[in-house]
C-alpha cells in the first residue's frame, strides 16, 4: 500500500529505516577521527523502534563511557535522520556468545540488579535543567511551581504537571530532580520503566526487593503517568507506593498528557490522589517561545562546537512559525536545519529552509483517516464502532465531528472520501463537521485545547 503523496506533506504508514552507515559517517564529521575510531565506530544498530533505539556496543565500561560522554550529542544527531527518537538504550553484545549467556544468567541472579539497571536506566539528563528552561506564556505557571517545590519540600504534594506531547515536562522534571538530588534522596523513573521492573521483579519473586526501593525515595519522580491506563496490577502497586510515600512525607513529582481526571482506565481513587495537590499545565508554545527557544538552542550549539552558526531573522521566524505542533519538534526542525547549512558550508535562506522542511515534516508526519479515527476514539473513550455509528447524541456526534474535522485538515483525503470512511455518510455531513470544528475552535477554550491535545497524539508516532 504505497499511498505517498509527494506533494503532501503526509507520508504512508510505511516507517524509514536508518542507514547506519550513514549515521556513522556524521559521527566522524561531527566528532572528528579519533574519538570515533576510538568509540563511536564500534557502536552498532540493534534495533530501531519509533521513538528509541537499540544500540550495541562491547562492554559495560564503554557503555558508561559513552553514556556520560557522548549521549546527548549521539542522540541529537541521529534525530537529524529520524525525529521521532527521544531515548538510546544500549546492549553490551560480548563477542563469545557463550559468554553472553552466561552473563545473562549471572545477572539474573543478581540481588542488586533492580538497583544496577535503575540507575542505568534512569540517571537524572544533566543537560535538562532549570537554567536552559526557557520561560513563557505557556510554560510560566508550571515553572514556577516547579521551582517553588524545590524550596518547600512537600507544600504541593503531588504536583502534577500535564501537557502534550514534546512541550518540556520531561525537562520540567529533570530539573527539578537534579535541583533537589544533592540533599535528597531522588528517584526519578519513567511510568513504563516503573512496570518494567514491578513485572521483572514479580518474575524473579522479588517483590520485598522492589517495594522497599521505591518507598525509600524522599522525592518520587514519576514521568508520563498515562502509561498505567488500564493496567491493573500496575496501578495497585502505583497506589500503595503513592500512598506510603505520601505518609512518610516524600514529595511526589508526576507527569501526563493530560489531567488527572481525564485518565482513562485508571482507578477512581488513584485519579484522585493525583488531583489532591497541585495540577498545573503545559501548553503549546506561542511564536515568541519558539523564536526565543530556536535563539537559545543556535546560542548551545555554536558552544559546543565552536562554530559561528549564522540564521536570519527572517529563517528563524519562518521555522518557529511554520513548527506547529512541540517544542521536541521545533528543536528537530532547528537540527536538521543546521545540519544542512553546516554540511553545505553555508547560511541559508528561506527558500532552502522551505526546501529542508518540507522534507523533514515528510518524515514525521504519517496520518491517515484510520489513525485519527482510532486516536480521537480512544482520547474521548468511547468505542470506534459508537463512534461511526448513526447515534446522534453529543457525545458521539462531537468527537465524530472531530475526526472529520482532522481528517480534512491533515489527510489529503476528499470530502466525499471522508464521509464514506466514517460509516458511509454524505460529503456534505463532512463539510457541516468541519464548519461547525472550526467554529468551535475559534470560540471555545475546551474545544481549542481537545484539538491540540489530539493533534499533538497524531503526530507523536
Ligand atoms: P515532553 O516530556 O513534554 O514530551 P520534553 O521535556 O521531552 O517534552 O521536551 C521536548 C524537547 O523540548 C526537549 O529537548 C526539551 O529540552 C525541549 N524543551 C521543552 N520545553 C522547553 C523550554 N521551555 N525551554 C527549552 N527547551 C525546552
Ligand atoms: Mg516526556
Amino acid at each position: 500500500m504505497d499511498n505517498i503523496k509527494k506533494q503532501n506533506t503526509y507520508v504512508s504508514e510505511e516507517e524509514k529505516t536508518l542507514d547506519w552507515s550513514e549515521i556513522q559517517t556524521s559521527f566522524k564529521k561531527t566528532f572528528g577521527d579519533e574519538i570515533y575510531n576510538s568509540w563511536l565506530q564500534k557502536i552498532s544498530l540493534i534495533k530501531e523502534f519509533n521513538d528509541y533505539l537499540v544500540l550495541g556496543v562491547p562492554t559495560r565500561f564503554f557503555r558508561d563511557w559513552i553514556v556520560s560522554r557522548y549521549l546527548d550529542k549521539i542522540l541529537e544527531q541521529v534525530k537529524n535522520y529520524k525525529l521521532s527518537l527521544n531515548r538510546i538504550e544500549f546492549k553490551i553484545i560480548e563477542e563469545n556468545k557463550q559468554n553472553q549467556e552466561l552473563l545473562k544468567l549471572n545477572e539474573i541472579n543478581k540481588v542488586s540488579e533492580i538497583k544496577d539497571s535503575i540507575l542505568n536506566y534512569n540517571r537524572l539528563n544533566s543537560n535538562l535543567n532549570f537554567e536552559n528552561f526557557i520561560r513563557g506564556k505557556s510554560n510560566d505557571i508550571a515553572l514556577s511551581y516547579s521551582k517553588k517545590v524545590c524550596d518547600q519540600l512537600s507544600r504541593y504534594n503531588p504536583l502534577y504537571v500535564c501537557g502534550g506531547v514534546g512541550l518540556g515536562k520531561t525537562h520540567l522534571l529533570n530539573a527539578i530532580g537534579l535541583a533537589l538530588q544533592n540533599e535528597n534522596n531522588v528517584m526519578y523513573i519513567s511510568a513504563e520503566r516503573f512496570m518494567y521492573h514491578f513485572i521483572k521483579s514479580i518474575k524473579k519473586n522479588d517483590m520485598v526487593n522492589f517495594k522497599d526501593f521505591f518507598r525509600k525515595s524522599s522525592v518520587f519522580i514519576i514521568d508520563d503517568i498515562q502509561f498505567i491506563s488500564g493496567k491493573e496490577s500496575l496501578q495497585e502497586e502505583f497506589f500503595h507506593t503513592f500512598n506510603s510515600l505520601m505518609e512518610k512525607g516524600s514529595q511526589i513529582i508526576i507527569s501526563s498528557d493530560r489531567t488527572p481526571m481525564k485518565l482513562d482506565r485508571v482507578q477512581d481513587r488513584i485519579k484522585s490522589r493525583l488531583s489532591g495537590g497541585l495540577v498545573v499545565d503545559i501548553d503549546p508554545p506561542d511564536f515568541d517561545l519558539k523564536v526565543k527557544i530556536i535563539n537559545k538552542k543556535i546560542e548551545e550549539i555554536q558552544n559546543q562546537f565552536k562554530e559561528n552558526i549564522i540564521l536570519s531573522q527572517e529563517v528563524v521566524n519562518y521555522i518557529a512559525s511554520e513548527s506547529k505542533t512541540n517544542i521536541r519538534e521545533l528543536i528537530g526542525v532547528l537540527n536538521r536545519v543546521v545540519a544542512f547549512s553546516r554540511v553545505n558550508n553555508k547560511s541559508l535562506n528561506i527558500n532552502d529552509c522551505k526546501n529542508i522542511l518540507k522534507d523533514v515534516f515528510n518524515q514525521i508526519r504519517v496520518i491517515t483517516v484510520d489513525k485519527i479515527q482510532n486516536v480521537v476514539s480512544n482520547y474521548f473513550n468511547i468505542a470506534l464502532s459508537e463512534m461511526l455509528s448513526q447515534r446522534r447524541s453529543r457525545p458521539l456526534a462531537r468527537p465524530r465531528q472531530i475526526a472529520m474535522y482532522l481528517a480534512k485538515k491533515m489527510t489529503s483525503r476528499s470530502l466525499p472520501e471522508i464521509g464514506r470512511r466514517f460509516a458511509n455518510r454524505d460529503h456534505t455531513t463532512v463539510i457541516h463537521a468541519v464548519k461547525t470544528i472550526t467554529r468551535l475552535s475559534e470560540q471555545d477554550d475546551e474545544m481549542k485545547k481537545n484539538l491540540s491535545q489530539i493533534r499533538s497524539l497524531l503526530l507523536e508516532q
